[in-house]
C-alpha cells in the first residue's frame, strides 16, 4: 500500500485528474466523509454539532495553488464572511480557521507573496473582530521559509497567528526550537506532501524526528498543538505533557474531521482540548487526495463510488 502514496500525491497535483473529479457529481458522498459540505452554512452546521460534542474547530476554505489575482481576493473575502458568522453564532470562543498562503496567492508570480500577506492581514483584521485565532497551513517544502516568513510578519500584528510545522523535514527541530516561544501557538503535524530524501526523513525516522519535536514543543513556552491520529503520537504527547507540567489549557490535541471521530471525543472526554480541521468548500480534489495517500484503504471506498449508480 505504500507503494501508491507517491503515484496518489503525483494525482493530486494533476489539475486534469481535479477537473474530472471535482465534476462528477458521484464522488461527493465519498468526499462528504472528510469535507463538511460546500458552502458556508454546511461549515457552520458542522461547527455547531462538533462544538455540541465538546470539542474545538479550525475551519478551512478548502483551495491551494490560486492561479488569479481574482480568486486570491474571493478566497480572503469567504474568511472574512465565515469570520463573521462564526461570532454571530457565538462560535468564535471555539473556532478558528486555518490558512493556505497559496491559496491567497502566495505562489502568483511577481509579487505573490506581497499579496498573500495582505490577504492574511485581512483575514487576521476579521478574525481579530471576532474575537478568534487564525493558523497558517504549512505546503510543501519550497515554500516552507515564504510561509514562515510571512507568519513572523503577521505576528509583530497578530501575536496569536499559529503556524505548522512538520516533523517529516529535517529542518523542523530547529524550527521548533526558534517557535517554542512564550505566545506562540504551533501545530506539529507529520507532513502530507511527497518529499525528496535531501530535505525530509521518510518511514520511521518522521515519527522520531515528531517526538522530538515535542519534546522541544512541550518543553518551550509556546502554545503547541498536536496533529495527529497516530496514538504512538498522541501517548508521546501526553507523557511529555505530564513530565513538563502541562496544564490541559496550555496545549491541545487536533485531528482531521472524518478521521477517528470516536477518539476525538474520547480525547476531549478525557479533559483535554481537541479541536478538528473542517474544511469545506467546492475544491476539495487536493485535500480529498492527500488523504487517500495517506491511508490508500480509503481508495476502495472511493473507487467503488465511482463505479456505482
Ligand atoms: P498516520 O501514521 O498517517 O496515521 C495514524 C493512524 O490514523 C492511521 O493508522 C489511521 O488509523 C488514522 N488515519 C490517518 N490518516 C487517515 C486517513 N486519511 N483516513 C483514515 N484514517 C487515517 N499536513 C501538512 O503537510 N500541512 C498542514 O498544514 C497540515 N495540517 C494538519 C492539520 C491537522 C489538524 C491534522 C490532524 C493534520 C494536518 N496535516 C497537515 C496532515 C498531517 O501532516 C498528516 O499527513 C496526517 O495527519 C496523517 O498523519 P498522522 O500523524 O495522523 O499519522
Amino acid at each position: 500500500m505504500a507503494l501508491l502514496r507517491e503515484p496518489l500525491l503525483a494525482a493530486a497535483r494533476s489539475p486534469k485528474l481535479r477537473t474530472v473529479a471535482e465534476k462528477s457529481r458521484l464522488t461527493r458522498p465519498v468526499v462528504d466523509r472528510f469535507v463538511a459540505g460546500a458552502t458556508e452554512p454546511d461549515a457552520l452546521r458542522v461547527t455547531d454539532e462538533l462544538i455540541g460534542n465538546g470539542l474545538y474547530v479550525t475551519l478551512d476554505f478548502l483551495g491551494e495553488a490560486t492561479t488569479s489575482l481574482e480568486q486570491a481576493g474571493s478566497t480572503v473575502r469567504a474568511y472574512e464572511s465565515v469570520l463573521v458568522e462564526l461570532a454571530k453564532a457565538g462560535s468564535a470562543e471555539r473556532a478558528e480557521v486555518s490558512v493556505k498562503l497559496s491559496a491567497i496567492g502566495q505562489s502568483l508570480p511577481g509579487n505573490g507573496e506581497k499579496i498573500a500577506l495582505d490577504g492574511a492581514r485581512r483575514i487576521c483584521e476579521a478574525a481579530a473582530a471576532a474575537g478568534t485565532t487564525v493558523t497558517v497551513d504549512m505546503e510543501d517544502h519550497t515554500t516552507t521559509d515564504s510561509t514562515l516568513g510571512i507568519v513572523r510578519e503577521l505576528r509583530a500584528d497578530f501575536p496569536w497567528v499559529g503556524a505548522v510545522l512538520q516533523a517529516y523535514l529535517k529542518r523542523t527541530e530547529a524550527d521548533c526550537r526558534e517557535f517554542a516561544t512564550a505566545g506562540s501557538r504551533i501545530r506539529l503535524c507529520k507532513g502530507a506532501y511527497a518529499e525528496p530524501e535531501s530535505v525530509a526523513f521518510q518511514g520511521e525516522a518522521v515519527e522520531d524526528s515528531y517526538r522530538r519535536c515535542l519534546g522541544v514543543l512541550l518543553a518551550g513556552e509556546g502554545y503547541p498543538m498536536v496533529a495527529s491520529h497516530d496514538p504512538a503520537m498522541i501517548a508521546a504527547a501526553r507523557s511529555l505533557a505530564v513530565r513538563n507540567s502541562r496544564t490541559s489549557d496550555s496545549f491541545e490535541f487536533q485531528m482531521l474531521f472524518g478521521i477517528r471521530p470516536d477518539e476525538q471525543r474520547a480525547i476531549a472526554a478525557a479533559g483535554h482540548r481537541m479541536r478538528v480541521y473542517v474544511p469545506y468548500g467546492d475544491e476539495w480534489y487536493g485535500y480529498f487526495m492527500r488523504r487517500l495517500a495517506e491511508r490508500p484503504a480509503n481508495l476502495t471506498f472511493f473507487l467503488r463510488s465511482l463505479t456505482s449508480k
